[in-house]
């Protein structure tokens, strides 16, 4: 027998009395079916609903051939009549989420003819897929013409019209649907095929904001947020731009600037101190003879960059530059020779210190597992020698 369902006579329908028809072991659950339910079964983009039959919690719900299981935490009695109580909330976010993608879907078609072709609602943001590519200022008229319908309030209608009133209703459809086809109709938005559950009135949806638009499949991933989705979206973005703009003593309107500002001082002091480790590298470089076999320099607090950079300081008046820069247990270093392989020079050394590290020709790095200065330059004078 398949199961009335109150969902689609009226989506604000919460709690209803119902007959338990069957119940099955299902896993470590059950599922049971019901004479009739409020509780909408996964479907269409639209995850299924959560409560309460009786004393058991509906975790979850499908439909098959016209049935919707409901997966419970107990057992129920077959032929017990049971209450059954829908979770608000849940609900609540879906249906804003749905109702709002079939306001942009439907405008999205009637402005570039584009079908979505994937929805999904998750936990954060409700993605849409369309077959076609949008602009930023595409997206940014769907938007506003989106929340225009908000604004108006308008009527929503869901409905099965009989064959013959179908054949006149152009409407959006994601695949061709057996049976009974369901409208949903947005005055003036859209007209689409759909099993959901939607509002009543379009004010109910509350803000639409469209989030994210990335490239996907030959088209765009659209992300909006519905409602209350996007109320709570606005107050984390609204406080963190309150944080940074406190941080910045910026207004919020004018935390860009003050970011930019930042960055731009960043860069000057970083090009400021690059500036100032060339001096110092040149002039440890500069200690060392013109020629001589080897120059070696210590330097604790060297990004591996730097280190690269005083070694081949070094090996512009030496043959070899040998820079170590001690970090906690271990030392990083390079070698460099301008004209000679210092690979297998690095390779004794990581064999007598332990460590890893490699390279081309001119320039072995990495870091050897040893701190100790002298017998560091010990290692090393054995490795140059070997
Ligand atoms: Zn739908």
């Amino acid at each position: 027998m398949q199961t009335e369902k109150l969902y689609e006579q009226d989506a604000t329908l919460r709690a209803f009395e119902a007959t338990v028809l069957a119940c099955e072991p299902h896993g470590a659950h059950f599922r049971v079916t019901l004479d009739r339910t409020a509780f909408f079964p996964e479907g269409g983009g639209q995850p299924a609903d959560q409560g309460t039959l009786g004393e058991a919690h509906v975790l979850d719900a499908h439909a098959r051939d016209g049935v919707v299981w409901h997966e419970v935490d107990r057992a129920l009695q077959p032929g017990a009549r049971v209450q059954g109580l829908v979770d608000d909330a849940r609900r609540m976010d879906f249906t804003q989420q749905h109702s709002g993608e079939h306001i942009v879907s439907g405008i999205v078609h009637r402005l570039y003819g584009y079908d979505n072709v994937g929805f999904h609602i998750g936990s954060g943001a409700v993605t849409l897929d369309f077959n076609g590519e949008l602009a930023a200022s595409d997206l940014a008229r769907v938007e506003r013409m989106a929340n225009e319908a908000v604004w108006r309030d308008l009527p929503v209608r869901a409905y099965y019209p009989d064959a013959e009133a179908l054949a006149h209703i152009a409407y959006r459809s994601k695949k061709e649907i057996d049976g009974a086809l369901r409208i949903v109709e947005v005055p003036g938005c859209d007209v689409c095929a759909c099993c959901g559950t939607h509002v009543q009135r379009t004010g109910e949806i509350g803000l639409i904001k469209v989030v994210d638009c990335i490239r996907y499949k030959g088209g765009v991933r659209v992300s909006i947020l519905c409602g209350a989705r996007a109320l709570q979206d606005a107050c984390d973005k609204h406080d963190s731009v309150r944080q940074i703009g406190a941080m910045l003593c910026a207004k919020s309107a004018e935390v860009v600037q003050g970011v930019r500002r930042l960055m731009d001082e960043r860069d000057a002091l970083k090009a400021q101190l690059d500036a100032v480790w060339g001096r110092v590298f040149a002039d440890l470089a500069a200690q060392t003879p013109e020629g001589a076999p080897l120059a070696v320099a210590f330097l604790p607090d060297l990004a591996p960059a730097q280190v690269r950079r005083l070694a081949s300081a070094l090996a512009e008046r030496a043959q070899v530059g040998a820079a170590f820069s001690p970090d906690g247990d271990g030392c990083r270093f390079a070698l460099c020779a301008r004209d000679a392989d210092v690979r297998p020079a690095g390779k004794a050394l990581l064999g007598a210190l332990g460590g890893r590290g490699g390279g081309p020709r001119d320039m072995v790095q990495g870091s050897v597992a040893c701190a100790d200065e002298e017998a560091i330059r010990a290692a090393l004078d054995a490795a140059l020698r070997a």
